[in-house]
């Protein structure tokens, strides 16, 4: 079952690395095939298998020999690993789908954020209308309790996105809306908590030693992705 669940996963995530490179560039996540980034060289059928393929290239491109980014086997390592851990926490359930659901859409945005520094508004909203509809099953107070979290989600970092739009963006208020459809009141205040606690020392650590500048712009998506993750594993 861990083999079948591990196998579910990791192509999971080769999606996601599809995902994460095209639907910023506008291009169909359906059609043409994978194609290396750099040369577009379309993939063989054998470069295809996650991870496996990115050690027995070393890392590059078979035709142009470009690098592959490391987002990649991070990607779906990454993947695997949540997989997993859902698995174990909620067994093969109809819980289980939603949380993986969840996790692809903070992936997919929390990788966008990092690389265009932008949280497209089709991806949280689409998330948001998610996290609604999912909720509807489990009855009234279910779905009341999502809407409940989308609002607070939405209200919470208006003011600062609102006085302090350098440091802010509305991306990440729709964004923080989606998680709390999600996880609800106690879920997304945690999660902005974490996200925030996070964000700082990671932002510290990297102008301490100098990588970034004080001035450099860190998108926050990620950390609020990380933070959700936490939340949805150990304290849900
Ligand atoms: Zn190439």
């Amino acid at each position: 079952m861990y083999l079948i669940i591990l196998i579910y996963a990791i192509s999971i995530g080769s999606f996601l690395n599809v995902c994460i490179y095209r639907i910023p560039r506008g291009i169909s996540i359906v059609f043409p095939r994978s194609f290396c980034p750099t040369c577009q060289h379309p993939l063989k059928w054998y470069d295809l298998v996650p991870a496996l393929s990115f050690l027995c290239l070393r890392g590059h491109c078979r035709n142009c020999k470009a690098p592959i980014p490391m987002q990649y086997p991070l990607v779906e390592i990454g993947t695997a690993i949540l997989g997993l851990l859902l698995y174990i926490k909620l067994g093969l359930s109809i819980e289980f789908f939603k949380e993986s659901l969840f996790c692809s859409l903070l992936m997919i945005i929390a990788w966008i954020d990092y690389y265009h520094h932008q949280i497209l508004n089709r991806l949280s909203i689409l998330g948001i209308v998610i996290g609604l509809i999912v909720a509807i099953p489990y009855g009234r107070d279910e779905f009341f309790h999502a809407l409940l979290g989308m609002a607070t989600g939405g209200c919470v970092l208006l003011p600062v996105a609102y006085f302090y739009p350098q440091g802010m963006g509305m991306g990440d208020v729709k964004f923080l809306a989606m998680i709390g459809s999600f996880l609800g009141v106690k879920g997304v205040l945690l999660t902005l908590f974490l996200g925030s606690a996070l964000g700082t020392v990671i932002g510290l650590f990297l102008i301490g030693c100098k990588v970034i500048s004080r001035k450099t712009k860190i998108p926050f998506g990620p950390f609020l992705a990380a933070g959700a993750v936490f939340v949805l594993l150990f304290i849900m």
